[in-house]
């Protein structure tokens, strides 16, 4: 019966999906960007005035239009959301030692930024309401394992310090904040955000990217806008954002002609010609969230009733910029996911499971960790579902506003 139960649970996603596209070219992508609006000024001025490198006013520009939306005072272009996270979690105090606590239910990024820094990722389990780091999971692990000294927190198994929490917003939801909060304050470790899918997001009004003692966000070609490749830091804290800038940019003292640099530091610059296409960008952002918010009402809308699985959805408190679409197996399909990834992108529907789990990557697999039971669950009941925000535009090939 449950072979018989798959190949209906196809058909009907099949099915919804060809209302939802009516109208819409295949293959339907997963994400595309889309510049609707000043991008062709902007990149032409770069190129027209020759300042197309890492000098130029698009940069502090960019800097500024994100900082503000994510509601704090400083923000320091760099060259994609990976290095954005590495340098932030650098200057938060992360290093060799140190152990980064984190969700295993993530892009690879996340882990790979931590151990840049020459940090161990140790892994913590996430909640199904939110796909982010789970709270409880966290004092639990903590709990088990966590030894104050003078020094600061450390993890009596390993010897390491315990440096960093890095929760992740999965999809653009925001993770339980205030549940986060009480426990990293609690242990008094600093909270870097990953804030890579997040931006525009809110809890309780305030935007993610706001919440840590500094945050990275992603301006990839796949998020909600991009700048073809680049990531921003944000923080309210001047002291670090001038590290940032100094540290990204050579850790160059500012002289007229003298080459005097006073770090081991990186070239993380974001060029001007990307931040020219970022300022575009930010400008679309209110109208890209309120059509992303009709595009999740038409899946809620088009799934509801649906045998078998579930559309994800914001929790209570969240405003999510609704970066990802994505339905939930029950969990007794989970048996069904990858008949029904075949299927949708057999038909061009560009569907995607949510990535593999950090420890279940060879680099990262003897990497310590508390109980993942939520997040090995979870991998083989999320399906990512078309989200690009033109999909919100037409509804049976009639234009909506
Ligand atoms: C995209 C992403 C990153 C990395 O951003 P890049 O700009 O691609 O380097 C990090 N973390 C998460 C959760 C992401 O989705």
């Amino acid at each position: 019966m449950t072979a018989d139960f798959t190949k209906r649970l196809t058909e009907t996603l099949l099915d919804r999906l060809e209302v939802l596209a009516w109208g819409h070219p295949r293959p339907l992508a997963l994400h595309e960007p889309e510049f609707s609006g000043a991008e062709w000024d902007y990149v032409r001025d770069t190129l027209d005035s020759g300042w197309v490198s890492s000098a130029g006013s698009y940069v502090e520009r960019f800097e500024s239009q994100v900082a503000q939306a994510c509601g704090v005072a400083h923000g320091v272009a760099v060259s994609n959301g990976t290095s954005a996270l590495q340098v932030a979690l650098h200057v938060a105090g992360v290093g060799a030692d140190s152990e980064v606590l984190m969700p295993s239910l993530t892009f690879v990024a996340t882990a790979n930024a931590v151990s840049h820094t020459g940090a161990t990722p140790h892994f913590v389990d996430v909640e199904k309401t939110t796909l982010g780091i789970c709270p409880k999971a966290l004092a639990d692990r903590l709990d088990a394992i966590g030894e104050r000294r003078s020094e600061g927190l450390f993890n009596r198994e390993t010897g390491r310090r315990i440096a960093a929490i890095v929760p992740v917003h999965i999809f653009g939801h925001p993770v339980d904040v205030d549940g986060l909060m009480a426990v990293a304050n609690s242990y008094d470790v600093p909270v870097v955000e990953d804030a890579a899918e997040g931006l525009g997001s809110l809890y309780k009004g305030r935007p993610c990217g706001s919440y840590g003692t500094i945050s990275a966000l992603s301006f990839n070609g796949n998020k909600i806008l991009t700048t073809g490749g680049g990531g921003v830091v944000v923080t309210d804290n001047a002291d670090l954002a001038k590290r940032v800038k100094h540290l990204t940019t050579t850790a160059k003292r500012p002289h007229a002609w003298d080459f005097e640099h006073d770090a081991i530091a990186w070239n993380y610059r974001l060029p001007n010609l990307n931040a020219a296409l970022g300022c575009a960008q930010m400008e679309q952002l209110p109208d890209r969230l309120a059509r992303k918010a009709r595009l999740a009402r038409r899946y809620a809308e088009l799934f509801r009733d649906f045998d078998g699985a579930a559309v994800f959805s914001a929790s209570p408190d969240c405003v999510p910029n609704n970066w990802l679409n994505a339905i939930v197996l029950d969990e007794e399909r989970a048996g069904a996911r990858d008949a029904l990834l075949d299927a949708t992108n057999s038909a061009g529907f560009h569907t995607r499971p949510i990535w593999r789990p950090m420890h279940s990557l060879t680099m990262y697999a003897d990497h310590p960790r508390g109980d993942l039971s939520v997040t090995n669950e979870m991998v083989s009941r999320v399906i990512c579902l078309p989200s690009s925000a033109h999909l919100a535009d037409t509804h049976n090939g009639v234009p909506q506003s």
